[in-house]
């Protein structure tokens, strides 16, 4: 049987249209999938993830949980912190995120924030999943409303909390972002 291609770029949702890889986009998860096989003998977990602008690689990152003992540490949160920190910004809006896994809620999250363009993914959620990253777990969780989720929360003292809103409206010389 004809070994399957690799897996083109896409957005996670069903109806997405598909989307040839290019020739860079081969290179690029190459090196995130490198990444992810060297960290396994390095103490992290097997994820690695690149950013790329302009057709070069800005920063890469490798799953530390473990190692950092830090539970925000993953491959795409590692590499989107460097890349901030070389380009000394906090938006990466010219920017292509290649990572061996297709992300999880909270690093998904992180690529809004900075204002990635494009996702490129090589392992699933649910290959993740067979290995016992159970990212679908919180992607479910999402979906729930608040009153469902397995983790309570309570709005407390809103009137209070509301106050640092209140002075930050009122600031001239902020930065938006
Ligand atoms: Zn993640």
């Amino acid at each position: 049987m004809k070994k399957e291609r690799q897996q083109p770029c896409v957005h996670t949702d069903k109806q997405a249209r598909h989307i040839e890889t290019s020739s860079d986009d081969t290179m690029f998860m190459e090196e995130a999938i490198r990444l992810s096989a060297e960290n396994i003998d390095l103490g992290g977990g097997p994820f690695g993830a690149v950013i790329v602008r302009n057709g070069q690689i800005i920063a890469g990152g490798t799953n530390r949980v473990v190692p950092n003992n830090d539970p925000t540490a993953h491959a795409e949160i590692m590499a989107i912190r460097e890349a901030c920190n070389k380009l000394k910004t906090f938006r990466l809006d010219e920017c292509t995120i290649y990572t061996s896994c297709e992300p999880c809620p909270m690093c998904l999250s992180a690529i809004y924030w900075a204002g990635i363009k494009r996702i490129c993914y090589g392992n699933t959620k649910d290959d993740a999943k067979s290995i016992d990253f159970d990212d679908s777990y919180i992607y479910d969780q999402i979906q729930l409303p608040n009153n469902k989720r397995d983790i309570k929360s309570q709005n407390i003292m809103r009137n209070e909390a509301l106050k640092a809103f209140q002075k930050w409206s009122i600031k001239e010389d902020k930065t938006p972002y």
